[in-house]
């Protein structure tokens, strides 16, 4: 199994120790290149405007438009995959929905298809989903918020889920990567 991290900007290096701790091999996605063979795809955490630009400058918008594998986008990686940004989830993120600094938090989360406790969710100056299409599936809130959707192949939240230990939103992700796409 091999999986890509976007690594333009943000927290991608926490994603890579997570999916290699589950058994994953990963690869750092620089330029379009770097997308070939893969099994799947982490766009990260960060500042969704840099990571933007980068992905204009790398000309990668169209490439990642056409990568047909699964994609797992973390906070702002949710919303360059909204409607507004690369277009391929049938969501508008609204970015730091909660407020800026000041509302960071923890919450414990219950998300629709992880099994056991809640997931223990860091919120860093989150987005929410303030609209979404019927084709769209939400798997979790905050406060009557949708912080996590799943749109077919592709699975967004608001939190970081490579921060702390609880592997179990990255295994759900692994087991839609079956290793059947290039
Ligand atoms: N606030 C950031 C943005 O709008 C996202 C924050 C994050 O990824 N932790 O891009």
């Amino acid at each position: 199994m091999l999986v890509g991290v976007l690594a333009l900007q943000g927290g991608f290096a926490a994603h890579g120790r997570m999916l290699r701790a589950l058994g994953a091999d990963v690869r750092e996605v620089r330029v379009g290149a770097d997308l070939d063979g893969l099994d799947g795809l982490v766009i990260p955490g960060g500042e969704s405007t840099t990571m933007s630009l980068g992905i204009e400058r790398e000309r990668l918008a169209e490439l990642l438009r056409a990568f047909a594998g699964p994609i797992l986008g973390t906070c702002a990686g949710l919303i360059v995959l909204d409607r507004a940004h690369l277009g391929l989830m049938d969501i508008e993120a609204r970015r730091n929905a909660f407020g800026r600094q000041v509302r960071s938090f923890e919450a414990d989360l219950e998300v629709a298809g992880i099994d056991g406790p809640p997931l223990r969710a860091v919120f860093i100056r989150a987005p929410w989903i303030a609209s979404h299409g019927d084709g769209v599936e939400i798997l979790a809130s905050v406060d009557g918020h949708a912080v996590a959707a799943r749109q077919g192949r592709l699975l967004a939240v608001a939190f970081h889920p490579e921060l702390g230990t609880d592997a179990r939103l990255h295994e759900l992700f692994l087991a839609s990567c079956d290793g059947t796409t290039d």
